[in-house]
């Protein structure tokens, strides 16, 4: 029972940004504009726990403030979550642009091995070529040495 009103007011409090102050939080002041104080229970119910009241109201009292300070206090640790809560987006969206160029250097390396691997592969094949060369030319003299056996013994 409890924890359920503690759920439904954070969901409350994270869905409505335009909330009246008064009503959240601890409050300072009544509706009827009188300053309200704080006291400590002496009721068999809630011995010795605190409210915020209206010094006209009481806690059957519908019309005055009467508010017990420990949910006040839930309220105030609720704004400081959605504060951290801030903070906390603040924060992964410094990480995102640090991930962004953390991937854009890593495509300028990768631009860098590609052009390694080009200036390998343009090695390699100067080195393809000079080999079909060398082999050309073998196989001229090949055919030059048969030619003249050809026409040696013919
Ligand atoms: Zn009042």
């Amino acid at each position: 029972m409890e924890n359920d009103s503690i759920m439904s007011s954070i969901n409350s409090s994270s869905n409505s940004t335009a909330r009246v102050a008064k009503d959240h939080g601890i409050p300072t002041r009544c509706k009827c504009g009188e300053a309200v104080s704080c006291y400590t229970s002496r009721t068999v119910r809630n011995p010795g726990r605190l409210f915020h009241c209206c010094p006209m109201g009481s806690e059957k009292d519908k019309t005055h403030l009467f508010k017990w300070t420990d949910k006040s206090v839930v309220e105030e640790i609720e704004d400081f979550k959605d504060l951290f809560d801030v903070l906390l987006v603040d924060n992964s969206e410094f990480q995102r642009s640090m991930r962004a160029s953390e991937a854009m250097l890593k495509r300028h390396e990768s631009k860098i091995d590609e052009m390694e691997y080009a200036v390998a592969r343009s090695e390699e094949k100067t080195i393809k070529c000079i080999t079909e060369l060398k082999m050309t030319k073998a196989l001229f003299l090949c055919c030059l040495v048969m030619v003249l056996m050809y026409i040696t013994y013919a």
